[in-house]
């Protein structure tokens, strides 16, 4: 069987050669055969030759961009300290020579020039890329090999590396491996790390939590979802902690400097791991945040519960607790028991059309609401044209006070914020 391809005489087998896409015909052209470093060096594109490439196509007009870039830079960094065999190029979608200059300063890896713009033109032509930050690796023979390296550098850091289908099914067996064996200590206790701290910085051991229901709070002080969504979870532990449920939770800090840490913290009842921990950065790619706030539970046997926290409490307030899959099916099956009296319609002050209840089986979907900003799921009023959508509480809510002008002619904020420290 195995000789049966090549000795058929009507089978044509490409030749290596012809598979061996060459690095020098990407990214070189007739009149150019250097790529630039930041300080504008020329090297040339051989040089390359035999190295596991990355394709950057970015643009420092877009947040996306900014926020990625650093975090490429980090990982790049590593790599090169480890001798990897690795480069970057980046592929510039800048609008101008002065924009490409700036953004490529901020990056330790080579460049096609930006006057290039047709090579520009064919990378991303032939890349298929339609939106950006974009990452394709091509391996040694300058073959594709993964094109979805932005969210496996956020999601494994340096660990990503080689970038192959081979490198991310280890990477999923490892961490599902680590997943299922872990445990509450296992989780945040690293390098003797053992504690974390309450408000007068003074250290609770994390044995101290085993057995609890225990809340991961990302978060951060120039974060405004984040600065909104603290007061909730404020009244929901609250509520919880007068009936003496075993229930806990540890701010983890997104903050970029240590007065932000500590406004952040000020406001929550509750306990955090110190500003600028090395487990935060760890917890942040273990449990893939990449927006905040967010809210992971973790459960008395130190299993993770959910990483929806968040969603859930905008959807079912302090009823959410303890968050299992068992307790969020009962509220789910509750709620459509209460929609059955829902009007099947109804009018929303912040939009002009009239909006129809919808849920998940009959049109509706995850959506954000325009009254709350928050997510929802589930039962929603919509109006599908406009793709306005509102949780039935909000509308409720806001009829009580809908003399308040707070819902006229609303922009929906943006609901989430990148937590940056989760690539590196
Ligand atoms: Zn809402
Ligand atoms: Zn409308």
């Amino acid at each position: 069987m195995e000789g049966s391809i090549s000795s058929s005489s009507t089978v044509a087998v490409a030749s290596p050669s012809a598979l061996d896409r060459n690095l020098k015909s990407l990214l070189s052209s007739d009149e150019r055969d250097f790529l630039i470093t930041p300080t504008g060096t020329q090297v040339k594109v051989e040089e390359l030759h035999g190295m596991t490439v990355g394709l950057y196509f970015a643009a420092n007009w877009y947040f996306q961009c900014q926020n990625f870039t650093p975090v490429l830079a980090s990982v790049y960094e590593q790599l090169k300290q480890r001798d990897a065999n690795f480069e970057i190029v980046f592929i510039s979608c800048d609008e101008d020579q002065s924009s490409f200059d700036k953004y490529h300063a901020t990056m330790p890896w080579l460049a096609i020039p930006f006057s290039d713009l047709k090579t520009k033109k064919s990378l991303n032509d032939m890349f298929q890329v339609e939106g950006i930050p974009c990452l394709i690796i091509l391996d040694q023979h300058a073959h594709t090999v993964q094109t979805e390296a932005v969210e496996l550098i956020y999601r494994y850091g340096v660990w990503a590396f080689p970038f192959t289908k081979e490198r991310v099914v280890e990477l999923e067996s490892e961490e599902k491996a680590k997943h299922e064996s872990q445990t509450l200590e296992n989780l945040i206790s690293i390098d003797g790390r053992d504690f974390v701290i309450g408000h007068d910085n003074e250290q609770v051991p994390i044995s101290s939590l085993v057995g609890k229901t225990v809340g991961l709070y990302f978060s951060a002080q120039w974060c405004p979802p984040c600065v909104k969504f603290t007061p909730r979870l404020v009244s929901i532990y609250d509520t919880h902690k007068q009936n003496n449920e075993d229930f806990e939770i540890v701010f983890v800090s997104c903050d970029r400097d240590e007065a932000g840490f500590l406004e952040c913290f000020k406001p929550m009842p509750w306990l955090a791991l110190p500003f600028g921990d090395e487990r935060i950065k760890g917890l942040s790619r273990y449990f893939n945040i990449q927006g905040i706030p967010a809210l992971v539970i973790i459960g008395p046997n130190g299993k993770t519960v959910t990483r929806e926290g968040r969603n859930l409490i905008n959807l079912h307030m302090e009823k959410a607790y303890p968050f299992t899959q068992d307790h969020i099916l009962f509220l789910q099956k509750e709620m459509d028991e209460e929609a059955k009296s829902f009007p099947r319609s109804s009018h929303h002050s912040g939009h002009h059309h009239m909006l129809n209840l919808v849920s998940a089986a009959s049109g509706g979907g995850p959506f954000i609401c325009c009254e709350c900003d928050e997510q929802g799921s589930g039962w929603a009023y919509q109006c599908i044209d406009c793709g306005y959508e509102v949780h039935p509480k909000c509308i409720r809510e806001a009829g009580k006070e809908s003399s308040s002008p707070k819902n006229k002619d609303r922009v929906r904020d943006d609901p989430f914020c990148t937590c940056s420290s989760g690539g590196a």
